[in-house]
């Protein structure tokens, strides 16, 4: 079952004014998690791989779980790269099975965020791959061991400039900065609302928020009320995780690791449940899978002659360099009644992948075709 398009998703939270979920899931133990809750609420979610998770060694059994997961859930599961930093992690991430990406250049200035975010857009978009960006900058706040918080500046996100960076990049969600900080602060933060008010009337797209964790259930509730279709929430699952396993060393000082573990997915489950119903996203799995596409793979795929019909390119390294070749995989393709073992390989644009097939021999009989 369904992998959708986050697109979609988020449309439909936009139209009905909830908001979807996305949790960080780099370990198999909240992966579980949130899939549990997902099943339990019938809510749709994003499940999201953090950018280190693509060159962590042994990260492959992770990768492979989440998009197996993706695959056999019951409930429509987009599965994010998040906080990418660079065009070739979105392009690793794409590879691995991501069918949303988030860019993340919030750190550099206004015009190399936009470039960047504009090259991810077009190619991502040439897969119908959805891209959120982020304006302004969410900070980090840093525990120390101390207890002390501390969080590096925040930069609001300017209402005008987010008009003009959505209309210019083509994104198809933006991260807003309104308040909130990736971590945990000492107390609530303080969420500008009136700021957040103005960017949902100047922007069209759905709006998301990084940095669920210690903002009250009313203070989610006027970010839904204003706008925000989804949430992205991590740090908190990490401090239940905690919580639980101290509790239970509380209760059983000599308790070996499947004892003081044991209540972590029950306390997890139920956070994640609470959450879910609170943003609205619970009991609209059935809805979203009604009007959402499924996810396609492949648009269309064509034989051609061996010989290629195309002209080769005035310049081949600049042609190579242009073609992103953003999945390859071995499949059976018929050709005039005999099934052939064929590489597939799918490209960033239609125009690149007619560039690449001139210059290798070996695909020159296929040619992946992703609609303009
Ligand atoms: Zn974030």
């Amino acid at each position: 079952m369904p992998r959708v398009y986050l697109n979609d998703v988020l449309k439909h939270a936009q139209q009905h004014a909830y908001a979807i979920g996305a949790f960080n899931v780099a370990s198999f133990a909240i992966l579980d998690a949130v899939l549990v809750a997902a099943e339990q609420c019938r809510a749709p979610v994003v499940l999201n791989i953090p950018e280190y998770l693509l060159s962590q060694p042994n990260s492959a059994g992770l990768l492979a779980a989440i998009n197996a997961s993706a695959q056999h859930a019951h409930v429509p599961i987009t599965v994010c790269l998040d906080h990418a930093t660079t065009l070739e992690s979105v392009i690793a991430g794409i590879r691995i099975g991501c069918n949303a990406v988030m860019i993340d250049a919030s750190t550099q200035t206004l015009d190399k965020n936009f470039r960047l975010t504009r090259a991810v857009t077009e190619l991502a978009h040439a897969c119908d791959i959805s891209v959120e960006s982020e304006l302004g900058y969410i900070p980090w706040a840093n525990a120390e061991q101390s207890g002390e918080t501390s969080t590096d500046a925040i930069a609001y996100t300017s209402p005008a400039e987010a008009k003009a960076f959505a209309e210019r990049t083509g994104i198809d969600c933006l991260a807003v900065s309104i308040g909130t900080v990736h971590g945990l602060l000492k107390g609530s933060p303080k969420l500008d609302l009136a700021r957040l008010t103005k960017i949902h009337d100047n922007v069209t797209v759905p709006l998301v928020i990084h940095g669920g964790t210690g903002l009250s259930d009313e203070q989610h509730k006027k970010l839904i009320a204003h706008g925000v279709a989804k949430i992205n929430y991590h740090t908190a699952l990490n401090e239940i995780a905690g919580h639980s396993i101290r509790t239970q060393l509380a209760k059983h000082p000599d308790g070996d690791y499947p004892l003081l573990t044991s209540t972590i997915q029950h306390d997890l489950i139920n956070h994640l449940s609470h959450l879910m119903r609170l943003w609205g996203s619970g009991g609209r799995a059935a809805e979203v899978l009604q009007q959402c596409r499924p996810w396609k793979t492949f648009t269309r795929i064509d034989v051609l002659p061996a010989e290629s019909k195309y002209p080769p390119p005035e310049n081949p390294a600049d042609a190579l360099r242009q073609a992103a070749i953003l999945s390859n995989q071995d499949m059976l393709v018929k050709q005039q009644n005999q099934l052939h073992q064929c590489r597939i390989t799918r490209y960033a644009s239609r125009k690149a992948g007619e560039l690449f097939a001139t210059q290798n021999a070996a695909i020159t009989e296929l040619r992946i075709e992703i609609e303009d």
